[in-house]
């Protein structure tokens, strides 16, 4: 069966209200939100000295830390599949494959290792 973009989004609402069905969207957020905060009320406190009110302002901003840290992390990361999409090829040199008798292998760099690159050098330079 093709899963088509209607249908795919259709289960993305089913899975949705399955969840809503059991948890409360602000209970659960409100649960998770207050532990996050504790963490990182602990952290700005370890040994409890300050006032829970400035506990709670300094949490509050170790939160907002953490979370451009990550946004900036996912986002550096983002930025890296964009511009070296070949990171994810793997790594071949189509001269030492043919030297071994190997087939091309698709989703592989098909880039010059550094011997073969300097051989090549060599050769351009005698001819
Ligand atoms: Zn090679």
């Amino acid at each position: 069966m093709e899963l088509t973009g209607s249908s795919a989004s259709s289960w993305g609402r089913m899975g949705a209200h399955l969840m809503h069905s059991k948890h409360d969207a602000r209970e659960t957020t409100a649960a998770a939100r207050r532990g996050f905060l504790q963490r990182f009320e602990r952290q700005v406190d370890p040994d409890g000295t300050l006032s829970e009110a400035e506990r709670k302002r300094r949490a509050e901003h170790a939160l907002h830390a953490h979370m451009q840290q990550l946004a900036s992390r996912s986002a550096i990361a983002r930025s890296k599949r964009k511009t070296q999409p070949s990171a994810q090829l793997i790594p071949a040199c189509p001269w030492c494959m043919a030297e071994k008798g190997e087939r091309w292998k698709p989703g592989t760099t098909g880039r010059l290792c550094e011997a073969h690159k300097r051989a090549l050098a060599d050769q351009g330079e005698e001819v």
